[in-house]
């Protein structure tokens, strides 16, 4: 899908397979990310853009920027961000987390990993901030298939921390009736308060949707993929 400001974003299922980057066993620290660059491709990734760069994910706020004519995957952090201009393809891995792809209106985009825990480090904030600081004036943003709150029961602390940072939206209730975190609720809280606009993206429970890899409700060892490219003619 398009995003008002010219990025493109496509999310896997499980039809495209476990998308993770693999060890390849001959040298360390390099993976084998073809499956991942398949699917881009497949999903109308230009034929020059590349390369798909990808994060070792950690559930924290680290945000990496692509350096030009230099590919960080592998790198540790849970948001990508490619300046305007940028040929790469972005991507993160989830199986219950959120993906968020942000598009600014100067051409630079971001792919963003955020489970509760990223959330509550900041990591939405300080991607769009990234997007800001670059020269995008204005930043939109799309949510891709998550844990939706009825599979997502939450400790009451726990939840009393996500609520005190983004508001009583966050407070969900799970299919039998226990507190439970609403994370597109408290991802779309967060993406506001950091000023981003919101565009419809893909409104999918991972847990019980039997289309996508869950962690939480199979213990799936597979990912699913978030990818995000620069549209070119859409702008
Ligand atoms: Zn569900």
């Amino acid at each position: 899908m398009a995003l008002p400001g010219g990025a493109v974003a496509a999310w896997s299922d499980r039809s495209a397979g476990d998308l993770r980057p693999r060890p390849t066993g001959d040298l360390p620290g390099v993976a084998d990310a073809s499956a991942l660059a398949r699917f881009a491709g497949g999903a109308g990734v230009p034929p020059g853009a590349r390369p798909v760069v990808w994060l070792r994910q950690v559930h924290g706020a680290g945000v990496v920027t692509v350096p030009p004519g230099r590919d960080p995957s592998g790198s540790e952090g849970d948001a990508l961000v490619a300046p305007a201009g940028s040929a790469v393809v972005l991507a993160v891995l989830t199986a219950d987390c959120g993906s968020v792809a942000l598009s600014g209106d100067d051409g630079s985009f971001a792919a963003v990993h955020v489970g509760w825990r990223g959330l509550t480090a900041g990591v939405v904030d300080r991607a769009v901030d990234a997007l800001v600081a670059g020269g995008a004036s204005r930043v939109a943003a799309a949510l891709g298939p998550c844990v939706h709150p009825s599979c997502y029961p939450f400790s009451p602390g726990d939840l009393d921390v996500v609520a005190r940072l983004f508001g009583p939206v966050v407070r969900g209730r799970s299919a039998d009736g226990g507190p439970a975190l609403d994370l597109p609720a408290a991802v779309a809280a967060a993406l506001a308060r950091s000023g981003a606009v919101l565009a419809n993206g893909v409104d999918r429970c991972t847990a019980c949707s039997g289309r996508d890899f869950s962690h939480r409700a199979r213990r799936d060892g597979g990912r699913q993929a978030l990818v995000v490219w620069a549209g070119g003619a859409e702008r």
